[in-house]
């Protein structure tokens, strides 16, 4: 594990520990500020296109994938850099996937989930894809509504009824439908949501079964994008007018099915 007695690390501790936030002096150098700066005017280059016209006709402009996928390489370099600025050790490498044989990926944009739709729309196996999304994402709505059953009252940002139903869902081992089980390769790398590309473990990758009890003990990251960031994305959404559910199983069923019935994304 990398030394982090020499920084201002100040952990923000959920009442369960599956996304651990920190603040580390790094993700405020000129570097990462840079990155986070160039991110911003991809969303704002995305924000001046047209983007009425898919609420009208599913059309979008194609030039709106080519400024996303740079802001995500962006953000990749800001991590990149973070790590590495912060000398973490971290346990995550390719071909390790537990965490893709239960997690829940919350915090999913509708954004997000167009990018993955448009990647996804043309595979053979779409329609398995679709229905393995929409068993998970009804597991975790019946988990949840099980919490809200037992403690009544509307959601509020960071529920605990929400984590409970999260912990819940992860032990129930229900891989993601966009892992490739046999390679433990994720098939959508280039356009995995951000909650995909922030969360790093530090602990042993054995602690990432969620029957270890080493589980809700692992040292974890987790790197949000700046709030100016995540401003663009929430106004890219809103222009958008698209709704879907905020975790990826659940966001990926209600695009693929609600929003775009199925047909393909027509790009202009
Ligand atoms: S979070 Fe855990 S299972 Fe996932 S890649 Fe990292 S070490 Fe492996
Ligand atoms: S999208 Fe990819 S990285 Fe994210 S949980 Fe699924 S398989 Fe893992």
């Amino acid at each position: 594990m990398g030394d982090h007695t020499d920084h201002t690390e100040k952990s923000t501790p959920h009442e369960l520990p599956l996304y651990q936030k920190v603040e580390v002096p790094s993700q405020t150098s000129e570097t990462a500020r840079q990155y986070m700066a160039q991110m911003v005017d991809s969303l704002d280059a995305i924000l001046e296109l047209d983007l009425a016209s898919f609420a009208a006709n599913k059309t979008l402009p194609a030039k709106l994938f080519e400024l996303l996928s740079e802001a995500l390489d962006c953000y990749d370099h800001y991590i990149e850099h973070i790590v590495t600025a912060e000398g973490w050790d971290v346990s995550c490498r390719r071909g390790c996937s537990a965490c893709c044989e239960h997690e829940l990926a919350r915090g999913v944009t509708a954004l997000e989930a167009l990018n993955i739709y448009r990647h996804v729309r043309d595979w053979e196996d779409i329609g398995s894809l679709y229905e393995h999304a929409a068993e998970n994402a009804v597991t975790f709505q019946q988990l949840l509504a099980e919490e809200m059953r037992r403690e009544p009252g509307p959601l509020g940002p960071d529920d605990p009824r929400v984590t409970k139903a999260h912990l819940a869902y992860n032990r129930l081992k229900r891989p993601c439908p966009f892992l490739d089980r046999e390679q433990g390769a994720c098939r959508i790398y280039p356009v995995r949501p951000l909650v995909c590309r922030f969360f790093f473990n530090l602990s042993p990758a054995e602690w990432c079964d969620p029957d270890h009890e080493g589980y809700l003990k692992r040292e974890t990251r987790c790197m949000d994008p700046y709030t100016a960031v995540q401003e663009r994305l929430h106004a890219i959404n809103q222009r958008l007018g698209i709704r879907v559910l905020h975790f990826l199983s659940g966001a990926f069923m209600t695009l693929a099915g609600n929003v775009m019935e199925g047909k393909p994304l027509q790009l202009v």
